[in-house]
């Protein structure tokens, strides 16, 4: 053994921001809370045979994650910077309703980020004793402190750990509100999967640009709105949203490949839209898939009139790359192309789109 050779002991980061994994039950009403930190490592005795430092951050107060908001996701981006130089990786603790839109949200925000930056959560509190949290979290800890031969971490990206499966980021869906299962992705295969072995799917991991720095950014721009066409869809409804000077970016959820009802009012408004500086991204109502514009006439006249494609995108991804690329203060083209393009492993670009 070479004894000048010492690896140090990893450090992560518990970053803890709420969500049912840390709550209690009000003893009055019957509902669940958020709790403090200590509640939360109390029921986890486990953290402390970690052969890694486990240091803790607490957000004050706690957050149920339907209160998530980009100013807190900017919280969250300044804690990873400040720790970036410190530790080698993070495990971000979430309620599971809006983790979705916090992990595509960092995607972009934490731009090559280089270490491993894991969400995670639970569907039962960690005090209850069918709880998932302990699984998750345990393991979410585990993936974040695993390095090659070469001590790079394993992981150097933003993802999601649930019920034995490493999800990237701003590939994530909630899909469940019952099932421990709770998250998939349904365009992109896992990361990792824990089992008795943990399995890494090394040809989809994400490696940073080494020759570029990590990057935190530090504003959105909530000036977006998602619409879900349906048959019937209310033009007075519809003109009202295009012509808003509030929206600058619309998600507009399609049905099937990408396709939506021949209707001049709505090629009209999305037109007009266009026109005025505003970006229109074509997302498909499906879970599965991706918009493939040229493939109807249905589709192809959204083109023509300026839509740009999410190919097979979320639409939680969707609308936090529009929050983050309209805060880049670039012109509407500019944004238009990079929608259309990967910037963080979120989408596929396919020949058709
Ligand atoms: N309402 C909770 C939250 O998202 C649900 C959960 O954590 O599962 O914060």
């Amino acid at each position: 053994m070479n004894s000048n050779f010492t690896v140090h002991k990893r450090k992560i980061l518990l970053i803890y921001t709420g969500g049912t994994i840390g709550m209690i039950k009000n003893p009055e009403s019957g509902a669940l809370e958020s709790f403090d930190f200590e509640h939360l490592s109390r029921h986890l005795p486990e953290l402390a045979e970690f052969d890694c430092d486990i240091q803790a951050y607490q957000f004050n107060p706690p957050v149920d994650s339907s209160d998530m908001s980009p100013a807190l996701w900017c919280d969250i981006v300044r804690v990873v910077s400040d720790f970036h130089p410190l530790v080698d990786g993070f495990v971000i603790l979430h309620g599971t309703d809006t983790m979705a839109y916090t992990a595509s949200a960092l995607s972009f925000m934490l731009e090559n980020i280089g270490k491993p930056v894991i969400l995670t959560g639970s569907q039962l509190p960690i005090g209850v004793l069918r709880t998932d949290g302990r699984e998750n979290i345990i393991n979410a800890i585990e993936l974040a402190a695993q390095f090659d031969e070469h001590g790079n971490p394993l992981i150097q990206e933003v993802a999601v750990y649930f019920d034995q499966k490493l999800l990237r980021g701003n590939r994530t869906t909630k899909c469940s509100a019952d099932n421990f299962s709770a998250f998939t992705s349904y365009n992109l295969e896992p990361l990792a999967t824990t089992g008795i072995n943990i399995k890494y799917n090394f040809p989809i991991l994400l490696r940073p640009d080494k020759s570029a720095p990590f990057t935190p950014h530090f504003h959105m721009d909530a000036s977006v709105i998602a619409i879900t066409l349906f048959p019937g869809i209310s033009q007075r409804i519809i003109q009202h949203v295009f012509d808003s000077e509030d929206v600058k970016g619309i998600v507009l959820r399609t049905f099937g490949a990408g396709n939506a009802p021949r209707l001049q009012w709505l090629l009209d408004a999305v037109r007009k839209a266009t026109l005025k500086g505003k970006v229109v991204v074509n997302i498909t109502q499906c879970q599965q898939g991706t918009v493939q514009m040229g493939m109807y006439a249905t589709g192809d006249q959204l083109r023509k009139a300026g839509v740009v494609s999410g190919h097979d995108m979320t639409v939680e991804c969707a609308v936090t790359k529009l929050m983050f690329l309209f805060a880049q203060n670039l012109n509407a083209d500019d944004v238009r192309r990079l929608m259309e393009q990967n910037l963080a492993g979120e989408l596929t670009v396919g020949e058709l789109s």
